[in-house]
């Protein structure tokens, strides 16, 4: 299926295999515009009510020239004619500016009301998707469709009602009051559509023969262009500087050539076309000023050619406007595809799907079995290549290695970021596969590197996800055990200090000390942590090290940690060396030290670096 080929990393769209054509989308845009259809259907009359008074008009303008002539030739009856017609002319008038108005106000309301609905389903769609789509996603391109394409993919709606419906009813309608004005002039007049359609249909067919040859020529000249320049080198060796120039000039000129062809033949066919249409005109003044003459004004009055006049215009106007329709509508059509394409998005794995897990009941038994992984941003690299482990409750598992080793990447899997390639992730004896990940996510805590804050106040980010009622107690609580309550209470609003990306900057290690305090909060049964390395200061190290150390104490949950520091490491029930996606070592440090292999390396490095020693990273 076409959109799933555009990369959005999202599982194909349409499940139904649907072709996905302008039409779909447009149907589709017109199925999001129902939703308000009480207002659609407002300014649909609305716009009805008020093209048809606009195809009263020249009707009325012809009486009104009636009325000036028969006040002309008897001002006693003239003046009441001339005065009656004037009157309905203005009623007619005041009526079209209410409607327009009217109608204007009601398809903006369906148009803001469409694009906000279009922007809370796209946000829905975006913010459940796999990790992977926002890897391969720039946060850019996302906001753009949410702004601008959102408010882009509602055009069709007003290219349908202000050009296509209101000037296939000014077509309609004009013709209807054309021939009831004058069969015979309606049908002279109606004798250039065959002429004109006939010639540019002929022209658009040749027109888009030569622009291909025209493209063909400047594709030509680009890659001689390319080639020289990029060669340049063998070109200045052999002195070839007049030969490639001579070469590009040759497909420049081919390229010239067609367009001047086209200029030429597109010129002639716009006089043509212009004569027709002048002609036209003047045939009807000619014939019709006959009829009027002929007659003395009884077949045909003067306002009634005047009338006649006017609805020819109308038509041609309407005629002229229905041709870009449907230019517009592809045009706003790929907006609506790219906003489309994405609420259509489902993700991999729907975080509700699978069996809920009851946080009270969960132990926080690990096993992993034969795990790989690749990313699908980069699917020729496997980081994964088969980890097996076990980790039972309350027991801490150090993860040392090699910066690029997987480490991360482990810990991504077991968070059910992603999605293992092949292998098992066992909680509890369940494959967790087959557990509602949201479920398994809130029996875990993580604590990254690089906290992330949103631009809320303190309290507010660390009761972030609680899911519970909590006391501010509690929350000064976790943020004494976790050392943040002092650097907390000196900022001047201590709780409610904003912080974030539009507020108070915090440093990386008050940023873990928080992470760690959410922690506190939470409980998790299973705890992953990536220890921070050179981003902190010694001082602050032995703080968050310190908050670590009490948070681990407190929850005796299982915990994967990603081992920078030595004094981490030494207190880890098992150890894991990973390489190059393999562990290639595990053990406790007593046994790994004794082994003398990687590990033991590792350590001894770092020991003559380092008193407080830094491991792998
Ligand atoms: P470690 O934590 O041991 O430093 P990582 O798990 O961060 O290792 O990285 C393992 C490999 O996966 C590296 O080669 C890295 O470039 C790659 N990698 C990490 N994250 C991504 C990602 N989001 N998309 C593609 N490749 C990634």
């Amino acid at each position: 299926d076409k959109t799933s080929a555009k990369g959005f990393g999202a599982r194909s769209l349409r499940g139904n295999g649907e072709q996905i054509t302008t039409w779909t989308y447009f149907r589709r845009i017109v199925d999001l515009a129902m939703d308000f259809w009480p207002t659609l259907v407002a300014a649909l009359v609305c716009l009805v009510i008020m093209q048809s008074l606009q195809i009263l008009a020249p009707k009325l303008q012809g009486s009104i020239f009636d009325g000036i002539i028969a006040y002309l030739q008897n001002p006693g009856v003239g003046k009441d004619r001339f005065q009656d017609a004037m009157a309905t002319y203005v009623t007619i008038m005041v009526l079209q500016g209410a409607f327009s108005g009217l109608k204007s106000l009601a398809q903006e309301l369906v148009q803001r009301r469409m694009a906000c609905a279009v922007r809370l389903k796209l946000f829905a769609s975006v913010i459940r998707m796999d990790i992977a789509f926002f890897d391969t996603m720039h946060t850019g391109q996302l906001t753009s469709r949410m702004t601008n394409d959102a408010s882009q993919m509602t055009q069709p709606l007003n290219t349908l009602l202000n050009d296509l419906l209101a000037n296939v009813l000014l077509l309609v309608g004009g013709m209807f009051m054309a021939f009831r004005t004058s069969w015979k002039l309606s049908i002279l007049a109606l004798t250039i559509v065959p002429p004109i359609t006939y010639s540019y249909r002929v022209y658009a067919k040749w027109a888009r023969r030569v622009t291909r040859s025209i493209y063909c020529a400047y594709g030509e000249a680009n890659s001689t262009a390319t080639d020289a320049i990029s060669n340049i080198r063998t070109v200045r060796g052999f002195s070839t500087e007049a030969f490639e120039s001579n070469k590009y000039s040759d497909s420049i000129n081919t390229a010239l050539g067609h367009g001047v062809k086209n200029a030429y033949v597109g010129a002639s066919v716009t006089a043509f076309s212009t004569y027709l249409n002048l002609g036209t005109a003047v045939l009807i003044l000619w014939y019709g000023g006959q009829l009027v003459c002929d007659s003395e004004g009884k077949i045909m009055s003067i306002g009634s050619l005047i009338t006649f006049q006017l609805y020819w215009n109308m038509m041609n106007n309407a005629f002229i406007s229905l041709g870009n329709v449907f230019n517009d509508l592809i045009r706003s059509s790929s907006a609506a595809e790219r906003v489309l394409s994405l609420i259509d998005a489902r993700p991999d794995v729907n975080p509700d799907e699978g069996e809920v897990l009851v946080r009270e009941t969960v132990k926080g038994h690990l096993k992993l079995r034969g795990i790989q992984f690749r990313y699908r941003s980069r699917p020729d690299s496997i980081v994964l290549k088969g980890i097996d482990m076990e980790m039972p409750p309350g027991t801490t598992t150090a993860l040392v290695g090699k910066s690029g080793g997987g480490k991360s990447t482990l810990v991504h899997l077991l968070m059910r970021f992603y999605e293992p390639t092949a292998g098992e992730i066992i909680l509890d004896g369940k494959d967790t596969k087959l557990l509602s990940s949201k479920s398994v996510r809130q029996c875990c805590g993580f604590v990254a590197q690089d906290t992330q804050l949103f631009s809320c106040s303190i309290e507010e980010n660390l009761s972030y996800g609680l899911g519970r009622d909590h006391s501010k107690e509690e929350v000064i609580e976790a943020c004494k055990a976790a050392n943040a309550h002092e650097f907390i209470l000196e900022m001047e609003e201590g709780y409610e200090t904003r912080v974030g990306e539009k507020g108070i900057m915090l440093s990386g290690g008050q940023k873990q000390r928080l992470a760690v305090a959410r922690c506190f909060l939470r409980k998790p049964r299973m705890l992953f942590l990536d220890e921070a390395t050179s981003a902190l200061d010694a001082e602050n190290e032995a703080i968050v090290q310190g908050a670590l150390e009490s948070l681990l104490l407190e929850l005796n949950s299982t915990v994967v940690l990603i081992a920078h520091r030595l004094s981490t490491v030494i207190n880890a029930t098992q150890i894991c060396v990973i390489h190059k996606g393999l562990i290639v070592e595990r053990g406790t440090h007593d046994e790994l030290v004794a082994k003398g292999g990687v590990y033991a390396q590792l350590v001894s490095r770092q020991l003559s670096r380092d008193a407080s020693a830094v491991i792998g990273a």
